[in-house]
């Protein structure tokens, strides 16, 4: 998509701090970090949210989560980590393209505001 932002970091159009990529998603830091580790993770494909996710995309989202537990891993965040998915306005998405947040090094809080 044109006028997508992680599209464009997708392409390598916007430079990101890159944690991992392969031929169908990318992992780069937040730039706004809310916690000492985190990471996002999307596919390259442009997938506006979770709710724009259909049943063609179900293998690249189990493959997104599997790869996440591996990223997870090689940022050592063997104490235990989040993930997140901001959803539409009262999910408090900013960004439309699908992201996964993956926090760690500090003890999160329940239920997230
Ligand atoms: P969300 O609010 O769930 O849509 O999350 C969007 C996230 O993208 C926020 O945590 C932002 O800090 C992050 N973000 C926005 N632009 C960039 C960028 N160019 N590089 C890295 N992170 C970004
Ligand atoms: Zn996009």
């Amino acid at each position: 998509m044109s006028d997508c932002i992680f599209c464009k970091i997708a392409s390598g159009e916007i430079p990101s701090n890159k944690v991992y990529e392969d031929d169908k998603i990318l992992s780069f830091y937040d730039l706004d970090p809310q916690a000492p580790v985190h990471v996002l993770i999307i596919p390259k494909k442009h997938i506006g949210s979770l709710d724009e996710a259909t049943e063609e995309d179900k293998e690249l989202l189990s493959y997104i989560m599997l790869k996440i537990k591996d990223i997870a891993k090689s940022l050592e965040l063997e104490n235990g980590y989040r993930v997140a998915i901001n959803t539409g306005e009262d999910g408090g998405q900013t960004v439309h393209h699908l992201h996964f947040h993956l926090l760690g090094k500090r003890s999160m809080i329940w239920p997230p505001g």
